[in-house]
């Protein structure tokens, strides 16, 4: 007998159809993983049924970049320039973890993903400060039940313990968690590399990271146009390393022939419109790179600054956008006339562009018959979704991210009737504000010891920030 579940009665948030303002309900069935069909009226006997109660369905939301072990620390950085949050956490929170902590906080961050219809992720971890540091982020991951990547990263964090005597032996040591990586992770996560920033490592370094990830068929993951490395797309392709094995984050120093060498390689780019516009980076490059026929994917980035859920950034992303075309219309002493972004846009790129950024078009980002069953379902009872409009317009901009009530991930119900299936929030919250003050503690204690031996600290931020401090 197919494992089947019948999904009635619900609203289909799909970019690809036209805006109704008097929308009909349909049903979507699952069988085996999978979506078997959406369409009106499904008539399957065995089938556990859900009924949606006219919820809005959506392809589960992939978020493209996330530095998930910043979940427990969260809102440290709310009033952050870069400048601070590579001081504050690169040199200084990341020091302070132990691997209970990172467990916790990917564990937290994935489930707090999934609580918001975010059913994909990838995961830029540079905090492998040892080994079980690497297994423990895993761990998190895996326990929570998340899809994804999991890009292990090889920033050499400042710590007095060092888990790892030198580059070669952290190269040695991702090489080793990849090749077991299928059998420990499970069946949704992937192993991806990565990669530390041009500028922070020689270039051969660089390329000894890229081998690793091309040994392993692994997705590729780097901050590009931004500190450190502001030109590091032409940098990559002059030494010929681009590829469609690349996810490029940020972006925003970049010029647009940088971005069009981005598209002509296959490779992916992410957005994070919050933290870019708060820390300086620069505006969002979706309509450059829309410009150049890319297709943009968005990501949280860290929730030590904001809230892990995708709505908020395809949001900040799309109005963000308008607001950019807008003001060139107006700069030519003229009134706009027309929107040219659309929320269909952006649902896609949160979605679809996703996906395909992180090599998994056609498998998640689409409600179509054939693709794995990653579904939300966000409901319409609150005054918020009074009247019921146009499902995509809804969605993306008069729904609240605690509307997602129920969530399937690779056909599996992970959230029934608004609460994650198995998930002790109490035991959780307990844990991670324990964490907090823990890795508070070692922070303080940390910077003490660097102000009696400074030296070693004011290194470590030369060369991090390209300034002396
Ligand atoms: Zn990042």
């Amino acid at each position: 007998m197919p494992n089947e579940i019948l999904i009635k009665t619900i609203y289909v948030a799909d970019p690809d159809l036209a805006s109704q303002t008097r929308p009909e309900t349909c049903d979507i069935l699952v069988r085996d993983g999978r979506i078997a069909a959406v369409e009106g009226a499904i008539q399957a006997p065995g089938a556990e049924v859900i009924d949606g109660e006219g919820a809005i369905a959506v392809a589960g939301m992939v978020d493209t970049h996330r530095h998930v072990w910043q979940t427990a620390i969260r809102g440290v950085a709310a009033d952050w320039s870069l400048v601070d949050y590579v001081r504050e956490i690169r040199v200084g929170y990341a020091t302070s973890y132990t691997p209970d902590h990172i467990y916790l906080a990917n564990l937290v961050g994935a489930l707090e993903a999934l609580d918001t219809g975010v059913t994909t992720v990838c995961d830029f971890s540079h905090l492998m400060n040892s080994p079980a540091h690497a297994e423990a982020a895993i761990q998190g991951l895996t326990d929570a039940g998340i899809r994804g990547v999991f890009c292990y990263g090889f920033y050499d964090v400042p710590t007095r313990d060092r888990g790892f005597d030198s580059h070669d032996e952290r190269l040695r040591h991702a090489d080793e968690v990849a090749r077991s990586f299928r059998s420990t992770a499970g069946p949704l996560l992937d192993f991806g590399i990565a990669l530390t920033e041009f500028g922070l490592v020689a270039a051969d370094l660089t390329d000894a990271e890229i081998d690793v990830a091309r040994r392993h068929d692994a997705l590729i993951t780097l901050h590009v146009g931004t500190f450190g490395s502001p030109h590091g797309i032409a940098d990559l392709a002059r030494r010929g390393r681009l590829g469609p094995d690349m996810l490029h984050v940020h972006g925003n120093m970049c010029d647009d022939g940088e971005l069009a060498q981005v598209v002509a390689s296959g490779g992916g780019v992410s957005i994070t419109p919050e933290t870019e516009m708060q820390m300086g980076m620069g505006f969002p490059v979706t309509n450059r790179l829309l410009s150049v026929g890319g297709m943009p994917s968005f990501g949280v980035d860290i929730a030590s600054n904001n809230g892990g859920d995708m709505l908020t950034q395809m949001r900040l992303a799309l109005q963000t956008a308008r607001a950019i075309d807008n003001q060139t219309v107006l700069d030519r002493g003229v009134v706009p006339d027309r929107i040219r972004l659309t929320v269909r846009d952006a649902l896609r790129f949160g979605t679809e562009g996703g996906a395909k950024a992180m090599r998994l078009g056609g498998e998640v980002g689409r409600l179509r018959k054939g693709a794995r069953a990653d579904i939300a379902l966000f409901s319409t009872r609150g005054l918020n979704m009074m009247p019921m409009g146009d499902p995509v317009a809804m969605l993306l901009l008069q729904s609240r991210p605690g509307d997602a009530d129920t969530v399937l991930v690779d056909g599996a119900v992970v959230k029934r009737d608004g609460r994650l299936v198995g998930v002790d929030y109490d035991g959780l919250r307990q844990r991670s504000n324990d964490a907090f003050r823990e890795i508070a503690e070692r922070v303080e204690k940390t910077r003490d010891d660097m102000a009696g031996s400074s030296s070693a600290y004011s290194k470590v931020m030369k060369r991090a920030t390209g300034t002396a401090s």
